[in-house]
């Protein structure tokens, strides 16, 4: 059954989706969740027997489970379930198809099929337990806020979206699109964050956020996957990223680096980065810098093994599986490293380089890599949240918060695992998946 808003039951897909705008004569919806665990990733504790009190898009109290549901509240039963805030994942791509290598794949698109693909993308993000997810870059640009305006609109299903709308990347590095032939032009709307000096980065980084866009995403070294770039390079100055950040403050917004190699951590750091993406070859000097800065750590420590096993079973290019190779098990020791030193860790995946479905795989990686269960949550949850400065409305089941809601069956606290089978979906108040029609 559908609960929430006007709702519509796929029962194949277990997909609830939601109808147009309720009325305004209409009342909030009212719903009372009955939660077996309820996880506080702010105290770090699981709660036995809890009742989540649930009025339009909000929680509006959190309560034991002795108490009664309020009157004309629709009761949703979850006390077979352990319960927690939706998930959030810092490091997204919902535009496009990268799990394909073939490089020059985004020419191949119209501008509708890179959107088509996103309202794919994000659909299967959600029914993941993702309820928000930060874009860390499109090709084509700004079909990300196009994106995120149609699912805040109600157009298209998927989680919130803060979206970084353009890499800024110089001239052929990790941002661009390569693989064109010398004397071939890339048309511009995939240049769009191309910039080469301080004041050319400053000029992108007006454009992308008048655009539209949220955040900026610069890319300080070359990529893993963009051949002919070296992961371990630095591509910016100190000067030019700081160019960056003191543009996007002028907006009131941060720049998170794309960063490999440890001196292109460094010098993003130093430049007053609000995060590092990868981070894959980090060093120490580096980590004490994250750490005295409050600088959040962003690795996907989990996507090297996707991409090792399905580039081999697909012929990806000998170059990409190499540099893969390279910064793996590398990156894995950066993590713990940072981990260890008390650098501020938020859950980002690469999603998009791997299906979104997984998108929930890398949480028992982060435990096999130094932190606890609940840490590892909180992550992706309260830690994110609070990397992209939406702690007002998310990552945490608190009253007052949008009513972003998971559940996972049984004791899922045990085995991280488990949530690579989310059994409920809620948004915003609205069910998207549900438990009863879920196997
Ligand atoms: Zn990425």
């Amino acid at each position: 059954m559908c609960l929430g808003r006007l709702g519509l039951l796929l029962a194949a897909s277990a997909v609830c989706l939601p109808g147009p705008a309720p009325a305004q004569s209409r009342q909030p919806a009212l719903t009372a969740i009955r939660a077996g665990r309820l996880v506080d990733v702010e105290r770090g504790e699981v709660r036995r027997d809890q009742l989540i009190v649930v009025r339009g898009e909000r929680i509006e109290a959190i309560q034991p489970g002795t108490t009664r549901p309020p009157s004309g509240a629709t009761v949703i039963d979850l006390s077979r379930y352990t319960v927690v805030p939706g998930l959030i994942d810092c490091h997204a791509h919902m535009i496009g198809d990268l799990t394909d290598a073939d490089a020059l794949l985004p020419l191949q698109r119209s501008g509708a099929e890179e959107a088509f693909s996103g309202v794919r993308n994000a659909r299967s993000t959600l029914l993941a337990g993702f309820t928000t997810v930060r874009d860390v870059g499109t090709y084509r640009a700004l079909v990300d806020a196009a994106l995120r305006d149609a699912i805040d609109d109600g157009t298209v299903i998927g989680p919130r979206m803060a979206v970084a709308g353009a890499y800024v990347t110089v001239t052929s590095g990790g941002g661009e699109l390569i693989g064109a032939a010398q004397d071939v032009t890339i048309p511009a709307d995939y240049r769009f964050g191309v910039a080469n000096t301080a004041d050319e980065v400053r000029e992108r980084v007006r454009a992308i956020l008048n655009g539209g866009a949220d955040f900026i995403k610069i890319m300080a070294t070359g990529a893993v996957l963009t051949q002919g770039t070296r992961p371990g390079a630095s591509e910016y100055t100190e000067e030019q990223i700081r160019a960056a950040v003191e543009q996007a403050a002028e907006y009131g917004t941060y720049v998170t680096a794309h960063a490999h190699g440890a001196e292109g951590i460094k010098r993003a750091v130093r430049a007053g980065v609000r995060s590092i993406e990868h981070g894959s070859l980090v060093d120490d000097e580096a980590i004490a810098l994250m750490k005295e800065k409050g600088t959040w750590l962003v690795a996907d420590i989990y996507n090297g093994d996707y991409i090792a096993a399905h580039g081999r079973e697909h012929d990806w290019p000998e170059e990409i599986l190499r540099k893969n190779e390279e910064t793996t098990e590398t990156q894995r020791a950066g993590f713990r490293k940072a981990v260890a030193a008390g650098v501020r860790i938020a859950y980002g995946t690469d999603s998009g380089v791997y299906p979104h479905r997984f998108a929930a795989r890398q949480l028992p990686y982060m435990v096999r890599h130094g932190l606890t269960p609940m840490q590892a949550l909180r992550s992706a949850t309260l830690s994110a949240a609070k990397l992209m400065g939406w702690e007002d409305r998310v990552g945490s089941l608190t009253a007052g918060k949008l009513a972003d809601i998971v559940a996972v069956p049984g004791d899922a606290m045990a085995d991280l695992k488990s949530f690579e089978n989310v059994a409920f979906v809620m948004k915003g108040g609205t069910v998207y998946k549900d438990a009863k029609a879920s196997p």
